[in-house]
């Protein structure tokens, strides 16, 4: 069966839902975002998670072959750290664990050196930096495996990670290589350490590798806080900020999630770096120079070649965390565009993650080029759907307002409340809350805020509570209803209608004279793989769902999200058109 975000088969056919439940509490994917109330996703985000969660209990994640660390030797603690966080950020968003969760991490320990961590010892002359990547998910794996199942143990093993192997690397970030001359542009799907030892640094051709250690040092510093664990994530995310990463095509995936860990660590303490406006202004360069035209990414900076889905996530995760914090609708929509466009593209109808090609530069066609990768985008990628299901809802108790900045069916606890979440999201443009009271108990809940992408039309944005029209205003990208007092129950509806529309490349290396068409944010392809020489939008014909007939020879335009990826594309390596030169009117 071939799914998309509207659930339906290709046959037309309403795909069976799973019931969704509630759950007490839910620790969200980004580690420190503000509480959010009871969630559980359902329908198509649910489908989604769910073929994540199967394509992760295939062979090839048996915790033997994981254990064994066969899968990549040459970076220790890469797969064991990812394929935690996966199944972790899994159980946390479904509340179904993945059953070899508890022994993956319980047959860890047999497995570490005597240091206490995996791999050989550390030099500090020849620093592995793929060895620190590798600890980087291992390190943040532990700890939120031991948050999840209140085992104090995998922290207690986190903790000994951070004093032998990270906290002796003081010193070590401010000198590491991040010149071109110090660097090699070579590598490939799978980064290799090059054989260059500089300053100290054994390299490797994922550039700027290193700092995904930064994953390991910020989750743990939530946990467990020190002085001088400050220290050694004050020096590397001194140093990461202070890159010319295009200048040293830095690789996409490590520069964002360096970026998303040093947002999160200034969150955590209280802004004092000050490094917010160097965050923003490395996602606005990641933006103009690494993102391709459908919010998917270059694996390295000025660089064009393929997408990965683990650089996709951590966009998604970035762009979300850069709303909370600033409050800018952009970065909410951005968000929208990276979730749908590139990770709801990459998303395989097996579940994996895949990554593409444009077919160079200047390409005005998608084509799949690794079907899926086992090896790391597979599990990043459930950690994506995780956090989209955890991003739901934001309860602003000094507000007394749920912001609901992400749509899916499924359903809301809030105190006081529950709350029930119905759409057909993105394709449909309609959202309904329905809330019940509970009975007997204190209700906080003063008014429900609504996002409102910004290429919905505002004159088309309807709102109505219990079936009257709402008047509204738009602020700071959110609509919202204040609901009456002593209200047991409301229906709150949100229509919207995204516009057909063409949008100018935002990658400066994208060719001229070509632009993107668009159905509200949703970015439209050819499904089957046909190129058009030219596009007028008037000529473009509503078929519905987001699709659109392009001209008289039975040629349709279609959001990539729903995309059929299917066996027999994965042996024809897929290929879509999303850029298209503009005809004269
Ligand atoms: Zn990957």
């Amino acid at each position: 069966m071939i799914l998309g975000p509207s659930g339906r088969d290709r046959t037309g056919g309403r795909v069976h839902r799973r019931p969704a439940s509630l759950i007490a509490g839910i620790l969200c994917i980004a580690g420190l975002a503000a509480p959010a109330p009871a969630l559980r996703a359902g329908g198509d985000l649910d489908d989604r998670l769910g073929l994540s969660a199967t394509r992760l209990s295939q062979p090839d994640y048996d915790i033997g072959t994981i254990l064994a660390d066969k899968v990549e030797p040459n970076w220790p603690g890469d797969v064991q750290g990812r394929l935690i966080l996966a199944w972790t950020s899994l159980a946390e968003a479904t509340g179904r664990e993945p059953p070899q969760l508890a022994a993956l991490v319980a047959g860890l320990p047999a497995t570490f050196n005597g240091r206490g961590y995996l791999g050989p010892p550390l030099d500090l002359h020849a620093i592995d930096e793929q060895q620190l990547s590798g600890h980087g998910w291992l390190i943040a794996g532990l700890c939120r495996y031991g948050e999840y199942s209140g085992d104090r143990r995998p922290l207690d093993w986190a903790g000994r990670m951070i004093q032998e192997l990270a906290l002796p690397l003081r010193g070590s970030y401010a000198r590491y290589p991040r010149t071109p001359d110090e660097r090699n542009r070579a590598g490939g799907a799978v980064g290799q350490l090059t054989g260059r030892i500089n300053n100290g640094w054994r390299l490797s051709t994922d550039v700027g590798c290193a700092y995904i250690l930064l994953e390991g040092l910020v989750t743990a510093y939530q946990a467990m806080p020190s002085r001088e664990l400050a220290g050694l994530i004050d020096e590397a995310g001194e140093a990461f900020l202070a890159t010319d990463v295009v200048a040293v095509q830095a690789q996409a995936h490590a520069s964002l999630c360096a970026a998303r860990n040093l947002l999160l660590y200034e969150r955590l303490t209280g802004f004092r770096h000050g490094w917010l406006p160097k965050i923003e202004a490395f996602y606005q360069l990641y933006r103009e120079r690494a993102m391709t035209e459908n919010e998917a990414n270059w694996n390295w900076f000025g660089r064009p070649s393929w997408t990965e889905p683990c650089a996709i996530v951590d966009s998604f995760l970035l762009t979300f965390e850069l709303w909370r914090i600033t409050g800018q609708a952009a970065y909410l929509g951005d968000a929208h565009r990276i979730f749908y466009n590139a990770l709801g593209f990459g998303q395989k109808t097996d579940g994996g993650f895949g990554c593409d090609a444009f077919n160079g530069d200047g390409g005005l066609a998608i084509s799949n080029r690794h079907w899926n990768v086992p090896w790391c985008c597979n599990m990043r990628g459930a950690c994506g759907l995780a956090g989209a299901a955890c991003a739901r809802a934001e309860w602003r108790e000094g507000e007394g307002t749920l912001f609901l900045p992400f749509y899916s069916d499924g359903k809301l606890s809030q105190p006081g409340w529950n709350l029930v979440e119905r759409t057909g999201w993105p394709i449909d443009e309609t959202v309904e809350i329905r809330g019940r009271r509970h009975p007997g108990e204190t209700s906080r809940l003063k008014a429900v805020a609504m996002f409102v992408p910004a290429e919905c039309p505002w004159q088309a944005v309807r709102l109505e509570l219990d079936g009257r029209p709402v008047l509204c205003e738009l602020k700071n990208g959110f609509v919202s209803a204040s609901l009456p007092d002593g209200a047991e129950e409301f229906t709150l509806r949100l229509s919207l209608q995204p516009a057909l529309r063409t949008e100018a490349p935002h990658n400066l290396a994208t060719r001229t004279g070509v632009v993107t068409v668009r159905y509200g944010f949703l970015i439209l392809g050819t499904p089957d793989g046909r190129t058009l020489p030219s596009l007028r939008v008037r000529d473009l014909q509503p078929l519905g769902e987001g699709r659109f007939r392009v001209g008289s020879d039975g040629m349709v335009l279609s959001p990539l999200c729903e995309m059929p990826f299917s066996a027999a594309t994965k042996a024809a390596p897929w290929r879509t058109q999303v850029l298209f030169p503009v005809a004269s009117e």
